[in-house]
């Protein structure tokens, strides 16, 4: 495959926001990524990212798969809600705030301070954010693209299990 037909359909993919959350680059690049591996090795990736609403936590699966004429197909599946109580509280999208959220793992980071769960009790999600990709999650991210690359039939990747699917050639 050349490198601009996985570039090019990396962003026709994008430009129909399958992925309608993505609000950042980060994010977008790393999806990017992600596609570029699939088309690139005719493998299967699979992503678990969480689509939090204050209500309720929701564990989604992104799986992104190899089509024909160096095409992927994204879908993205509800794999479980959990309601929350308390709610989270209420948060808004800012690309001008310091609290950083990932958009994959759904953890949050104020300035100096780590990354951890808003929807852990006890944890108060910052009202406004931007969105990121966590270290943790550039590595998991990594991890499988290399993993697919080296032909791996199945790696799981910390929580969010992220993995390299089976070869489809
Ligand atoms: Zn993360």
């Amino acid at each position: 495959m050349a490198n601009g037909g996985g570039a090019i359909l990396a962003n026709d993919v994008l430009s129909t926001r399958l992925t309608d959350h993505i609000t950042d680059d980060p994010t977008t690049e790393a999806v990017a990524k992600l596609v570029r591996a699939v088309i690139a090795t005719k493998g299967t990736l699979r992503m678990d990212y969480r689509c939090d609403a204050p209500h309720e936590l929701r564990r989604m699966r992104l799986t992104i798969k190899p089509m024909k004429d160096d095409r992927a197909i994204m879908v993205h599946e509800l794999r479980d809600a959990v309601q929350l109580r308390p709610e989270m509280g209420l948060w808004s999208f800012d690309p001008a705030a310091r609290n950083l959220k990932c958009s994959i793992c759904g953890k949050v980071h104020l300035p100096d301070g780590p990354w951890f769960d808003p929807a852990q009790r006890g944890n108060r999600h910052p009202e406004f954010v931007s969105y990121t990709v966590c270290p943790t999650c550039v590595g998991h991210i990594e991890t499988a693209i290399t993993g697919i690359i080296e032909g791996a039939l199945d790696v799981g990747v910390g929580d969010l299990n992220l993995k390299p699917g089976l070869r489809n050639d």
